[in-house]
């Protein structure tokens, strides 16, 4: 089967079956003409005509996908708008056709793959996701002062057919007719290009990013996509179609379950209420949290504050910010997470020689305590925003006690400061650790005694237990959080809290996973914090399973000798109440790994 398998990135889910057509969209050839003298402002004003003409096009467009795709969506042809209105390249074009004779389409065309090289030349993703922007707008003017219309590529298509295309641009996506076009795959485009983002909210599967599908689809070849999987089959059998189809039933299953739950409370079958809270590393997080029935915020990471900056940023900005997502979330508490920087991802200001190890270097809380302007703009930030809400404040990577006393210092310090200076702020904020080390692991009875609270950070942990780097592709096997070892650790953790009487909670991504999470608890977790996408997942598994049972897999897990055999221990226990198949559709069980490129 792996001839026939194509892979590429599914960018909006669902699977598609059908015959292939495969559309070439692409730049028209433009014949070379030379404009005599006395026709050359004509053809500048056939150019401003056509721009007026294409202008209306696109406005039509934006209507249309208003109507299909939403409001939101629809703002990716104001883009096109912009673009094609732009003065610089107008009068580039109209240079262009003045001082070299050009006509109005070869003049267009010299300038738009003149800007697509500059923009594909920067290596910049969000210009290159924008490259079939440019592209749809320039064939279209060009077709338009050609006097060739592009739509009729749809119109030759009669039953449901898989769309294959080089690149497919937003305009030629929002004008599919569901009914017709039953998938897209193309060559080029990633998760977050507008014409896959437009695909998504019409409800079309789509699989971008196949390399070769062109050349290795022909015309009529019969096709499974599946764009949740990001995978295209050539020439299924009928018992490879089947399974797809059950597939795509289990998913949609799962899907109104999912819904359903929601609303509900996250409560085991034998009435252990567990507390789901989400992970927030960018502001655009805060809405799906809450959409998703966040309680707070578990995991509040602030490095994008700094990444990607030039400058710190300044106490009030972080203030606003902390308040903001404590004010999202009026009810339950919000915890912020102090800045996690290290290795190579310092800020410029901080880059000094680098670190042969920097994973083992100075990073996170050691960066905190050795810059204390910098760690009490951020203390002094979360102090204030919790005047507006239930603000904590954790630190990460600790690895001994002192690490928290002076940061306890730091931030009585502050709270008196601020109180001199007359600020509106806290008197003081629940101050917990994260447990990311086997140092900290080990010490968690001292931590738990003296911190207001626990959380793993099983990402970090997993790391440094293993001696596994988590971004490293060719460890990915070993980095492992059901290893027994790390188990051991988290069981610790979860122990010394409850003997100290402090919340323990996990924030790594294990427990964005269902049997993870069945794991956790039973191992006496109560509190997890998640991915927010993840979120009704994680509450549905929880309103299935016994805690009772959690906890006797837990205990079998513990005493299993490698990690494939927890996992086996895991799947076992889970299915007992959970229709495994329901619940992973794709047969891929255990799933949530942290990208690498999160990693900082
Ligand atoms: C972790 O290490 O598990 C964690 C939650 O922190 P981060 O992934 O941001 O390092
Ligand atoms: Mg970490």
């Amino acid at each position: 089967m792996s001839d026939r398998l194509l892979k590429g990135i599914g960018v909006s889910g669902g699977i598609g079956v059908g015959p292939a057509v495969v559309v070439r969209w692409a730049m028209p050839e433009v014949p070379h003409r030379v404009v005599p003298r006395a026709q050359v402002e004509k053809e500048v004003r056939r150019l401003r005509a056509a721009v007026r003409d294409v202008k209306r096009y696109l406005q039509d467009l934006k209507a249309k996908a208003e109507d299909r795709a939403g409001v939101d969506e629809a703002r990716i042809f104001d883009a096109q708008i912009l673009m094609l209105e732009d003065k610089e390249f107008l009068g580039g074009v109209a240079d262009l056709i003045r001082e070299n004779h050009l006509t109005a389409e070869k003049a267009y065309e010299f300038k738009a793959l003149e800007v697509r090289d500059a923009w594909a030349a920067t290596g910049s993703p969000r210009l290159k996701d924008r490259l079939t922007d440019l592209s749809g707008v320039a064939i279209r003017v060009i077709e338009h002062l050609m006097h060739r219309g592009s739509d009729e590529l749809w119109e030759g298509i009669t039953q449901p057919s898989v769309v294959v295309a080089k690149e497919l641009a937003p305009g030629l996506t929002v004008q599919l007719d569901r009914e017709h076009v039953v998938g897209l795959v193309s060559e080029e485009g990633t998760r977050t290009s507008h014409a896959a983002i437009l695909a998504h909210s019409i409800g079309i599967p789509a699989v971008f990013g196949v390399a070769g599908a062109i050349e290795r689809i022909a015309p009529g070849t019969m096709l499974v996509m599946d764009g949740t999987r990001g995978t295209v089959l050539l020439d299924p059998t009928p018992h490879e179609i089947a399974e797809a189809r059950a597939r795509e039933l289990r998913r949609r299953e799962l899907a109104a379950q999912l819904e359903q739950a929601v609303n509900l409370p996250a409560v085991t079958t034998d009435g252990v209420r567990i507390v789901l809270r989400g992970n927030v590393d960018l502001p655009d997080e805060i809405a799906a949290a809450r959409e998703h029935g966040a309680e707070g915020v578990g995991l509040l990471r602030t490095e994008f504050l700094i990444t990607g900056h030039s400058a710190l940023p300044s106490e009030t900005e972080q203030a606003d910010y902390f308040r903001r997502v404590a004010e999202a979330f009026p009810d339950h508490p919000v915890i912020v997470r102090t800045y996690d920087l290290g290795g190579d991802k310092l800020p410029a200001p901080f880059r000094t020689v680098s670190e042969v190890n920097p994973q083992l270097g100075w990073r996170a809380i050691r960066v905190c305590l050795d810059r204390p302007d910098m760690f009490r703009s951020q203390i002094r930030a979360a102090l204030r925003a919790a005047v507006h809400g239930d603000v904590w404040l954790m630190i990460p990577l600790v690895t001994r006690l002192d690490e928290l006393d002076r940061t306890r210092t730091l931030v009585a310090e502050e709270a008196a400061q601020l109180e001199r200076e007359g600020v509106a702020s806290a008197t003081s904020l629940p101050l917990g650790v994260m447990i990311e080390t086997p140092a900290a692991a080990i010490m968690a009875d001292r931590l738990a005694a003296e911190a207001d609270f626990l959380s793993v950070g099983t990402n970090d942990l997993t790391q440094y237990t293993l001696v596994v780097d988590r971004g490293n592709a060719r460890l990915a096997e070993r980095f492992n959080p059901h290893d027994p070892s790390v188990l051991r650790l988290l069981k610790m953790v979860a122990d010394a809290a409850r003997a100290a009487g402090k919340p323990a909670s996990v924030c790594g991504e294990m427990a964005s996973e269902p049997l993870s999470a069945f794991l956790l608890i039973g191992l006496g977790y109560e509190t997890l914090s998640v991915a927010p996408p993840a979120l009704p997942l994680i509450k549905w598994t929880v309103r299935q399973v016994s805690a009772a049972r959690a906890r006797a897999a837990a205990e079998q897990a513990l005493a299993a000798r490698t990690a494939d055999d927890v996992l086996d221990v895991l799947r076992l226990a889970l299915a007992e109440a959970v229709d495994l198949k329901l619940l992973d559709p794709d047969g891929r069980l255990p799933a949530a790994r942290r990208p690498a490129s999160l990693n900082v």
